[in-house]
């Protein structure tokens, strides 16, 4: 591990946080809590690789507070390791029940905090890197197909919900089979990776997500944006791949790589289908490429 884990303390009592904080700290970026709703802001906002969290708390005890931080999407990966003097069994099944991940009983003793704390922190390590693989294009390090349907039905309920506009910007690379035959396969995969690492600097807001979508085609999604919004993007991404100044001798339409795009926007409703919108977004594209390509096409309403 490059960077350090945090691990949060919860106990209401700062002489037990203290001891753990004493046992851990050589090996480990410590925050700490003193009560179950201080601890659920501090996880939500720090993201904290482990949490020890206390059985017995005054206001809200350790399994209400493990339970609203499984339930949370935020917090429901980190592990939680009870730490508790109750030491019969079925607090034990109570702890392990409600989403802990280990339990260990008070008086504690530091080498066996140590040791379940280093397990669990390497199996959590383990979980993130299977997690970032499975949604990651292991070539252009962006989203992939799965992250980007996982996230287009997300954001399609979302802004249905709060009925806001959204935009999908469907790109595709303007004469790439001739590029690859040309400069070679290898050269093809490099000029992959900095378009993609181009165009994912525009799209730099947490809530828009740009994935590939296969072969030398990407996409966008830009929740809470209108067509006007989605027609900047584009304009922003056609120049920084343009601006990479990739030279290509074989495309018609111009001497460096270029893209094409469509842009689709809507406010989705229940009487609209997410494919046809899809649809839309590639039908412009596909105008695009008619009307000359390195250029941005808008999908008919
Ligand atoms: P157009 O302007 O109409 O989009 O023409 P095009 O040549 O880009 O279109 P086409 O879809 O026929 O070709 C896509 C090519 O992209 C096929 C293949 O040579 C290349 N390609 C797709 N995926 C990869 C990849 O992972 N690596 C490399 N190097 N090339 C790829
Ligand atoms: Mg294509
Ligand atoms: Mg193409």
């Amino acid at each position: 591990m490059s960077e350090q884990s945090v691990v949060l303390v919860v106990d209401d009592d700062p002489l037990n946080v203290k001891l753990l904080i004493n046992i851990l700290e050589s090996d480990y970026e410590i925050l700490f809590a003193l009560d179950g709703y201080k601890a659920i802001e501090l996880a939500g906002l720090e993201q904290p690789d482990l949490i020890l969290l206390d059985v017995m708390m005054p206001d809200q005890s350790g399994y209400e507070t493990c339970e609203q931080l499984k339930a949370k999407h935020s917090t429901s990966d980190i592990p939680i390791i009870f730490i508790s003097s109750l030491s019969d069994h079925d607090d034990e099944t109570k702890g392990l029940s409600c989403g802990a991940i280990d339990y260990i009983t008070k008086p504690v003793k530091a080498a066996i905090v140590k040791a379940r704390v280093s397990n669990h922190l390497e199996l959590k390590h383990a979980r993130d890197i299977l997690k970032q693989q499975a949604s990651v294009d292991q070539l252009t390090n962006i989203a992939n197909r799965r992250r980007f349907d996982e996230f287009l039905l997300q954001s399609w309920r979302t802004m249905q919900r709060e009925a806001k506009p959204l935009s999908v910007i469907m790109i595709d690379i303007d004469y790439f089979k001739p590029f690859n035959d040309f400069y070679g396969h290898g050269a093809g995969d490099e000029g992959l990776k900095k378009v993609a690492k181009a165009m994912q600097q525009i799209i730099a807001r947490p809530s828009d997500l740009l994935a590939r979508y296969g072969g030398e085609e990407f996409v966008c999604i830009l929740p809470d944006t209108d067509e006007e919004g989605g027609l900047y993007i584009a304009e922003e991404l056609r120049q920084a791949v343009q601006n990479l100044e990739i030279p290509h001798q074989h495309s018609k339409a111009n001497s460096v790589v270029t893209i094409s795009q469509g842009l689709a926007t809507t406010i989705p409703t229940s009487d609209k289908l997410l494919s046809n919108f899809m649809n839309s977004s590639d039908y412009a594209l596909y105008q695009a490429k008619e009307l000359g390509r390195n250029r941005v096409e808008l999908a008919i309403a």
